[in-house]
């Protein structure tokens, strides 16, 4: 048991997909809970719904990740509303596609702002509240070290960008014990990569496993690098990938 009672958690992007089910799982495992959402106000109050259910507190903050200072007010509110934080999750993240025949400088802003620059402006902010032995967990991607097909370049220059701001973070903030991790999910079956959508055959084809896995894969990750199983883990990329690296 990773127990996690006691602790506060903030997760981006937790009103779906992947970011939904870190918070439930951090949740049910003792955490109280706040998110951030874009759009999805229904569903991110629904999130909240079944933390609340759990016992935990639980708070979802609107904050448009291509906003640094909607980030930077978001860590900010998470630490007045639950009086700490303790685990930063980094998980919003966009899926913006073209070839580079097709891309444009507002691709590369809306990507970069999202995938990136949001991860540094919520980190920045949260090294303020976080207590020594504190953690910082961020959701890369299987296209990070390796692209694998055309037209997702942006996308995978933004992932492989955290593995740089990653192992740089742990090493500042090894001397506090606050480890820093990236989390590389493959394909997972959420709005962004549905299991039944038209990239889905020829991803199952690149798979060591063959199967699509799901956003509960990746929350068991984050659930053993946010507790006390994960003190000694720091600077690391952790492939969830169904072998797609392999
Ligand atoms: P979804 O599209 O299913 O969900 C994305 C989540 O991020 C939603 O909660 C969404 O909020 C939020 N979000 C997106 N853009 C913004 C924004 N500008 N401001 C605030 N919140 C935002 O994606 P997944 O759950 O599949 O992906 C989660 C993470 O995992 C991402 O970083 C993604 O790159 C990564 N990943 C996913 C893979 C997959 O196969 N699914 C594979 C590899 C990595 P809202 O609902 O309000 O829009």
């Amino acid at each position: 048991m990773n127990s996690l009672a006691g602790k506060v958690v903030l997760v981006t992007g937790g009103s779906r997909g992947i970011g939904a089910a870190i918070a439930r799982t951090l949740a049910a495992h003792g955490a109280d809970v706040a998110i951030t959402y874009g759009t999805s106000r229904d569903k991110a109050e629904a999130v909240v719904a079944e933390i609340r259910a759990l016992g935990r507190r639980a708070e979802a903050i609107p904050a448009d990740a291509a906003d640094a200072a909607h980030v930077i007010a978001a860590v900010d509110k998470t630490a007045a509303s639950f009086g700490r934080l303790d685990i930063l999750v980094n998980n919003a993240g966009n899926f913006l596609t073209g070839t580079i025949d097709q891309l444009t400088l507002d691709d590369f802003e809306r990507t970069f702002s999202v995938n990136l620059r949001a991860v540094f402006a919520a980190t920045v902010q949260a090294v303020k509240y976080l207590p020594d032995g504190g953690r910082i967990v961020s959701i890369g991607s299987c296209l990070a070290p390796r692209a694998g097909r055309g037209g997702i370049s942006l996308y995978a220059a933004s992932k492989a960008a955290l593995v740089g701001l990653t192992k740089g973070i742990a090493r500042d903030l090894g001397p506090r014990r606050i480890t820093v991790n990236l989390v590389h999910p493959g394909p997972i079956d959420t709005d962004m990569n549905p299991a039944d959508g038209p990239r889905a055959a020829s991803t199952l084809a690149a798979l060591a496993l063959p199967a699509y896995g799901q956003p509960d894969d990746i929350a068991a990750t984050v659930l053993h690098l946010a507790g006390d199983a994960g003190r000694y883990i720091t600077g690391a990329e952790i492939d969830v990938d169904g072998g797609f690296n392999a």
